[in-house]
């Protein structure tokens, strides 16, 4: 977004990428879909970051309904899909996009230096390597997006946070987020419940509630379901070690109707929540795990289970596996323009901050938000 949108008339433009190539995370974020945003309205939307504040200038100037149109006058139609995210049209691959990006930045005159890792300060240059050699760079402005340290394999590594603590710029330490959870399953169940989704269910975690789908796993549960409470859930896990979720079975019903249609089955309790409330062969399973037999069989007993199954979650994924990292650069080190406070005409933006934000497109959002206010901000102010 800042090699697309920086103003070449005024500014000479470099990118310096440690890898072969550029954005190689980007088309890993395109493997399961290439989710560019959300469609939620602009006042909602925000409040999905945490924290929100920080993002507020930047995605008022650039919103998803902006971004949704700059995607679009590059050639790229987009769709919304069933749960509000937005996608490029089925059959553009994510390396198209890319590639249509690429073409954008070329053609605002961007000098691009690929296999340049950044190696820190020094002397008020920046020091680089390249094929072993190392180089030093000066530049009146300097922007860093070197992202968080999830999936390093795609050059995210987070390496780099001693060059800011020289500086005294202060860091928070990376966190998996938007990741699997561990739950230590009986090894029985283990078994049988692997790979199975559970479908339209509602997940609560300290004052958050989420609808969605997970998926339960020998690991343990991961899916839409679950990655927005990464907050909540780590907040437990740092404090107590464990975390708590309680998962709601049949959101739709309320406890009295569940207890209507329990008590209406001529079958037995099993059958009964197959045929009368739906549950799938596994919900089914994990009620008989988790619930005594005696609760299992007294209906309103039963039926607060369903609205209120517990289930104690013990780690975070490792990071490497995580969609995303909370950590970096702490907020309290740039200003409103994302400039480092230490360190003047120094910016960063994008996941090297330390803030999160769901899956859904959040992500991508705010770093294409935060990249092009800083681009505009830059134009107007030199
Ligand atoms: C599996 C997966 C799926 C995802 N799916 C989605 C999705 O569908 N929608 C969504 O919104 N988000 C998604 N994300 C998250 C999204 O991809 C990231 O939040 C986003 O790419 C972060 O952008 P960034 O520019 O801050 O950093 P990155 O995209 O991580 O880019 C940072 C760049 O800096 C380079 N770099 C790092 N250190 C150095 C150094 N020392 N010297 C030189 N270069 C360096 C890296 O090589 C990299 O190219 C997904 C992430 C993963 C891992």
């Amino acid at each position: 977004m800042l090699g697309c949108e920086l103003n070449s008339k005024k500014f000479e433009i470099s990118i310096y990428e440690g890898n072969q190539t550029l954005g190689r995370k980007f088309l890993v974020a395109g493997d399961g879909g290439l989710n560019l945003t959300h469609s939620e309205n602009v006042i909602n939307f925000i409040e999905r970051y945490t924290p929100s504040s920080f993002l507020q200038r930047s995605f008022k100037h650039f919103s998803n309904v902006d971004l949704i149109k700059w995607i679009n006058n590059l050639g790229i139609e987009t769709f919304v899909g069933t749960s509000g995210r937005v996608f490029p049209k089925k059959g553009i691959k994510p390396a198209e996009v890319l590639n249509i990006i690429l073409k954008k930045i070329n053609s605002n005159s961007v000098n691009i230096y690929t296999k340049h890792v950044w190696k820190g300060f020094s002397n008020g240059h920046l020091l680089f390597e390249n094929n072993g050699q190392a180089i030093e760079i000066k530049a009146d402005h300097i922007i860093f997006c070197l992202g968080g340290a999830s999936w390093p394999v795609t050059g995210s590594k987070g390496d780099w946070t001693n060059y800011f603590l020289e500086k005294n710029i202060k860091i928070d330490p990376f966190k998996a987020s938007n990741c699997a959870f561990k739950i230590n399953w009986e090894k029985e169940l283990e078994k049988k419940i692997e790979g199975k989704i559970l479908k339209n269910i509602s997940i609560n975690c300290g004052n958050k509630t989420q609808l969605g789908e997970v998926t339960l796993t020998k690991f343990g549960i991961e899916g839409s379901g679950i990655y927005p409470l990464s907050p909540q859930i780590r907040a437990q896990l740092t404090k107590n070690g464990k975390a708590e979720i309680s998962i709601d079975l049949k959101p739709s019903l309320s406890p009295e109707k569940i207890i209507q249609k329990l008590s209406s089955g001529k079958k037995n309790i099993t059958d009964t929540l197959k045929t009368e409330l739906n549950l799938s062969l596994q919900q089914v399973q994990l009620l008989k795990t988790f619930v005594s037999k005696e609760d299992f069989l007294a209906i309103d007993k039963l039926a607060d289970h369903l609205k209120n199954f517990k289930l104690t979650l013990v780690n975070t994924a490792p990071i490497n596996e995580a969609i995303s990292t909370i950590g970096g650069i702490c907020l309290d080190e740039i200003g409103e323009n994302f400039e480092l406070k230490k360190l003047p005409d120094h910016f960063t933006i994008g996941e090297m901050l330390d803030y999160d934000a769901p899956t859904g497109g959040y992500l991508l959002q705010s770093c294409f938000s935060m990249a092009k206010y800083l681009a505009d901000y830059l134009d107007t102010k030199n």
